[in-house]
C-alpha cells in the first residue's frame, strides 16, 4: 500500500457470507479497490487485461453499484446511483484521469507501484522448470522469446503461476468427472505450471480435488458466472420475466440431483458438494426477438429455452411437465409464505443482497406465474482451482515429510488453499494471494 497508488474504498451494505455466525456483519467488511488513474500506467496501460463485465463507457461503476444498478428501473436509489456513475466518470475525465475501477485498478495500481519501484518485469516468459541444486531451489528455467533462459534466484523463488483450471490432464487427474476446462472463468494461462514444477522439486500437494466452486451457465465464448446464486440480480415483480428465467433455474435445479448443497457454503460462491448433476441439455431459443428483460450475452448467445407454457417449457428442457408444474407449485408456495422449505433462501441477511426489496414477504423469493418462461443448463463451474502446494506459515513449500524445501515459497492459487475447503468471505482468494505473497517476500528479505 505505502508504495503503491492502491486504495480502496468500503463496500457499506454487502453482507458478509457468514453473517449469521459469531462475529458476522450483516452489513459487511468488505472493501475494494478505489478508482485507479489508468494514466500511471504509461504505455503498459495496453497490457492490462480487460474487465470481466466491461463498464459501459461514460460510467465509473464499482462493485458496490451493481446491488442498486441492477434496480434501476424499480428503485429510486438505482436511478440515483447510475447518475452518479456518469457524473463521477465526467469528475475524472475533466481532471484527465482515465478511471479504472474493481479488477483493474487493482491489478493496475499494483503495477504501477512496481512500475515507481522500478522492479522489471518480464511479460510473455513462462516458467518452465525450477532450477535445484544440493536440494535447494536457486532459480528458474524460463522462455523468452522463444528461447529457454536460466534466471538465478539467490535468495527464492516464489511461484505464483495460478492453479491448473485450464489443465484438462491435471482436472482428469485430480477431480471428480465430469469436469473441463471450458466450466472455468480462471486465466486460460494457468495450467498448472508452478504446481508440476514444485511436485517435481519434491513439494506435497492437497486439495486438488476443490476449487473455487460456483454455479456457471456455459456460453460459447465464456462461462457466464452466476455470482448471486442465492441472490440472483434482476429480481422484479414488476418485471416477472426476469424472476422466470432466475427461478427456472432453480425449478430445473430442484428436480435434479442435488447441484448445490442446501447449507450456505459461501453464500454467492456455494461450495458444490461433488454430486455433479446430469441437467437436461436446453433446445436452442426459439424465435428471434430478443428480450429486454434478459440479460444480453444469454440471448445473443442462446443457451435458453423459452416457452409461453410450462407444458412447452418442460417439452424443450425434455423434463415431465407435471414434475415441472408441481416444482412451480411448491416453488410459488414459498413465494406466498416468504419461507423456502427447500433451498433456505432468503434465511441468511446475505440472500437479499441483490434483491428487489419491494417483492415481499421474501426478497429472494419472486413467484412464477406470467409467462414466457424461460431455463438454461447450469453446470458446476469456478474461479479456478484451489489445490497446489502444501505451505507453512512463512509461505515455505513443505514435502510430504512435511521439511522446508529450501528457497522454494508459493502463493496463491499455485498453492493448497489456507481457507481450506471453505470460501470464507468476500476476497478469500485474492486476499491470502495477495497476503503469502508478500509474506514470502518479507521472509527471503530478511533471510538473505
Ligand atoms: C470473474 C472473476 C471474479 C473474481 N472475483 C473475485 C473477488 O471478488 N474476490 C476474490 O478474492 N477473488 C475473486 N476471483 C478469484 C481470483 O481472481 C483468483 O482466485 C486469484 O486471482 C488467484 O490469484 P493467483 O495469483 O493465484 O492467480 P492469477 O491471478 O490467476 O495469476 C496467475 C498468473 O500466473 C500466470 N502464469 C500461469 N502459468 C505461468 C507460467 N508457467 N509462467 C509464468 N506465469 C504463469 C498467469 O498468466 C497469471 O497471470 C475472481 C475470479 C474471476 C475469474
Amino acid at each position: 500500500m505505502q508504495n503503491s497508488p492502491l486504495r480502496f474504498r468500503y463496500m457499506e451494505g454487502y453482507s458478509d457470507y457468514y453473517p449469521e455466525r459469531t462475529g458476522g456483519l450483516p452489513n459487511g467488511r468488505s472493501i475494494e479497490p478505489d478508482l485507479f488513474d489508468g494514466n500511471l500506467l504509461g504505455p503498459e496501460l495496453a497490457n492490462l487485461n480487460p474487465a470481466y463485465i466491461p463498464v459501459p463507457s461514460g460510467q465509473v461503476v464499482f462493485s458496490a453499484d451493481y446491488k442498486w444498478l441492477n434496480l434501476v428501473l424499480v428503485n429510486v436509489k438505482g436511478a440515483a446511483l447510475a447518475l452518479e456513475t456518469y457524473d463521477r466518470w465526467i469528475k475524472a475525465t475533466a481532471q484527465g484521469k482515465k478511471p479504472l475501477t474493481m479488477g483493474q485498478s487493482l491489478a493496475g495500481a499494483l503495477r504501477a507501484g512496481l512500475l515507481q519501484a522500478g522492479v522489471p518485469v518480464w511479460l510473455n516468459t513462462p516458467l518452465v522448470d525450477l532450477r535445484i541444486d544440493a536440494g535447494r531451489v536457486t532459480g528458474v528455467l524460463v522462455t523468452r522469446n522463444g528461447t529457454q533462459t536460466l534466471i538465478k534466484a539467490k535468495y527464492g523463488v516464489v511461484v505464483a503461476s495460478g492453479g491448473f483450471e485450464h489443465n484438462d490432464g491435471m482436472r482428469d487427474q485430480y477431480q471428480q468427472q465430469p469436469i473441463g476446462t471450458d466450466w472455468t472463468l480462471g486465466a486460460a494461462s494457468n495450467t498448472g505450471d508452478g504446481i508440476e514444477a514444485g511436485l517435481t522439486a519434491g513439494a506435497e500437494v492437497a486439495l486438488m480435488d476443490d476449487s473455487w466452486w460456483g454455479p456457471v451457465i456455459p456460453l460459447p465464448d465464456e462461462p457466464y458466472f452466476c455470482l448471486a446464486e442465492h441472490t440472483p440480480p434482476r429480481q422484479h415483480h414488476r418485471q416477472p420475466a426476469r424472476g422466470a428465467l432466475r427461478e427456472r433455474s432453480r425449478a430445473l435445479r430442484r428436480r435434479s440431483p442435488r447441484h448445490v448443497p442446501e447449507e450456505r457454503r459461501g453464500a454467492g460462491h456455494p461450495r458444490l458438494d461433488g454430486h455433479r448433476p446430469e441437467l437436461p441439455e436446453p433446445l436452442p431459443l426459439q424465435g428471434s426477438r430478443a428480450d429486454p428483460a434478459v440479460p444480453g450475452r444469454l440471448v445473443r448467445q442462446r443457451p435458453l429455452v423459452k416457452s409461453s407454457t410450462i407444458a412447452g417449457l418442460a417439452a424443450k428442457m425434455g423434463v415431465p411437465a407435471s414434475a415441472l408444474r408441481s416444482t412451480i407449485n411448491r416453488f410459488n408456495g414459498f413465494a406466498a409464505t416468504g419461507k423456502d422449505l427447500d433451498f433456505k433462501r432468503g434465511d441468511s441477511a446475505y440472500d437479499h443482497y441483490y434483491t428487489d426489496p419491494a417483492v415481499i414477504p421474501n426478497s429472494c423469493l419472486a413467484p412464477l406465474w406470467l409467462p414466457p418462461f424461460y431455463a438454461f443448463k447450469i453446470v458446476p463451474g469456478d474461479l479456478g482451482t484451489k489445490g497446489g502446494l502444501v505451505t507453512d506459515a512463512k509461505a515455505r513449500v513443505l514435502s510430504p515429510a512435511g521439511a522446508v524445501i529450501p528457497g522454494l515459497y508459493a502463493a496463491g492459487n499455485a498453492s493448497s488453499a489456507v481457507m481450506g475447503r471453505s470460501y470464507a468471505g468476500a476476497g478469500a482468494t485474492i486476499g491470502p494471494a495477495m497476503t503469502f505473497g508478500y509474506i514470502a517476500a518479507n521472509h527471503i528479505a530478511d533471510n538473505r
